[in-house]
């Protein structure tokens, strides 16, 4: 990284920044992305920073520790590495089972018995469907989330606060557009069954490809890499 690269970076956010509704959050994606360019990122005012893999996550976090980031992991999580997703995210975007709902939710319980004067550290939660059939990708079914949720909102531990979306990779852009809206339209079918425990206000949905399309459904939060950082090896 030198200082032109930086430049693009600034100069990429500057761009994009201005496209972007004040209500829309920019998560910068920085997995393979070095520490020491997240930093210069950071000067040029990104706060947000998304990591898929906790192992890598944390490396950066203890090099970055004196900057004020906020951390989202929008990886998959395997409920073995649920403790330490708790421990090293301020947000989790991509719960996508009912059995992750509720290790993460019998986990905060087990910290909230064992130290009951103690404020517990709670992520913000976005459940992650798949709209569309993707071998490759997590997350329930419209169904299949509608029908889970009385069990999700029992895990009152939980700070759910909306849905996480990636299309299937190599759509028209009608066809990626109809998958954001549908995002959204089921957040609002569950906003309707009034769950006690569970909000709905953000949508994770947007990536370099695709984000002006998920921005126009009403995403809140985009999550963009090899736009601000160049492509990934
Ligand atoms: C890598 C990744 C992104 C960023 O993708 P880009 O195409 O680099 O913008 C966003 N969300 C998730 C879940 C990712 O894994």
């Amino acid at each position: 990284m030198n200082s032109s690269q930086l430049s693009q970076i600034v100069d990429r956010l500057g761009q994009i920044r201005q496209t972007l509704p004040p209500n829309v959050k920019l998560i910068a994606v920085t997995k393979q992305v070095p520490a020491e360019v997240m930093r210069l990122a950071y000067e040029a005012g990104i706060r947000d920073f998304g990591e898929n893999r906790i192992q890598e996550a944390e490396s950066k976090q203890e090099q970055l520790k004196d900057l004020d980031v906020t951390w989202h992991l929008i990886g998959h999580l395997q409920s073995n590495k649920a403790a330490k997703a708790l421990e090293h995210f301020h947000w989790i975007h991509s719960v996508d089972s009912l059995k992750l709902a509720q290790r993460l939710h019998q986990i905060l319980d087990q910290r909230a018995e064992s130290s009951p004067h103690q404020p517990i550290q709670k992520p913000k939660i976005c459940l992650q469907v798949k709209l569309l059939p993707d071998p490759n990708k997590f997350g329930w079914s419209a169904p299949e989330l509608l029908s889970d949720l009385p069990l999700l909102d029992q895990c009152t531990n939980l700070n759910i606060v909306g849905l996480m979306s990636i299309p299937p990779l190599g759509l028209e852009p009608d066809a990626t557009l109809s998958v954001f809206t549908q995002t959204r339209d089921l957040a609002e079918k569950i906003r309707q069954q009034h769950c006690a425990h569970i909000q709905m206000q953000e949508l994770s949905m947007g990536m370099s490809g695709d984000y002006p399309l998920a921005v126009q459904a009403g995403a809140t939060l985009i999550r963009l890499g090899r736009t601000l950082f160049g492509d990934r090896a």
